[in-house]
């Protein structure tokens, strides 16, 4: 699937540190207008998703039709009453890696620390839209889709993200593993989510932060206004 992968500037200026980006610096603003040039000429943006049917999820386990076994609670019971998931990997190319590897050599650190948080900053843009656009086309077909979770989040292990590349097909994946889990390009992520025909309309789709009393873990995506609704 075909993403042009956008950097949030209010995200951006998150991940350096300040509030919003009206607030940073003229000279970090400046090296980010040099920064985006470069961007946008050595990313190579690619997507690859695959549809997966669940067997059955049971005991923290989510048992696949085909293939392996993930083992997660917080997963399971996310996908609980789910029929099927998609497993995504997506990865900004290893482009942008080679820049940031070539500025740290010249010791331009703040320029390199800079361009890390742009990739960053796109990487997800490009999973949430990935996201929002199954979302929109499953609803068209009267069935939602659960929240997003990846390997070595929350409480599914890191380890999890071999079988999650066993399932996909690996040639049409640019992005490889090495021993301890981690992918190359670096400025990719893998991730699955549900797909729920069976579901109460208007529901929000189960949020395991919810139920966590992890109030200072930095991934958390829980506004308590949402577990109202539940
Ligand atoms: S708060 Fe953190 S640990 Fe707790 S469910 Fe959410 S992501 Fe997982």
């Amino acid at each position: 699937m075909e993403i042009i992968p956008i950097i949030e500037k209010d995200e951006l200026a998150t991940l350096l540190g300040g509030d919003e980006f009206g607030n940073i610096s003229c000279s970090t603003r400046l090296k980010i207008e040099k920064l985006e040039t470069v961007f946008e000429k050595l990313v190579e943006p690619s997507l690859y998703h695959q549809n997966t049917g669940i067997d059955s999820v049971e005991k923290g386990t989510v048992h696949l039709e085909e293939g392996p076994e993930f083992k997660s609670p917080k997963l399971s019971k996310m996908l609980k009453g789910c029929d099927d998931i998609i497993c995504y990997i997506a990865t900004l190319g290893d482009g942008i890696e080679g820049e940031i590897k070539r500025l740290m050599g010249k010791k331009h650190m703040a320029e390199a620390y800079i361009l890390d948080a742009m990739a960053s900053v796109a990487t997800d843009n490009m999973v949430a839209t990935f996201h929002r656009r199954m979302k929109d086309e499953y609803k068209n077909q009267g069935k939602q889709v659960t929240l997003c979770f990846s390997p070595g989040y929350c409480d599914w292990p890191i380890t999890e993200q071999k079988k999650l590349f066993n399932l996909l097909d690996s040639q049409d994946v640019d992005v490889e593993l090495n021993d301890s889990c981690l992918m190359t390009p670096r400025k990719s992520i893998s991730g699955v989510f549900g797909i729920q025909s069976d579901y109460e309309n208007g529901k929000t789709p189960y949020n395991p932060c919810w139920d966590c009393n992890k109030t200072d873990c930095p991934a958390r995506r829980a506004p308590e206004r949402e577990k109202e609704k539940v």
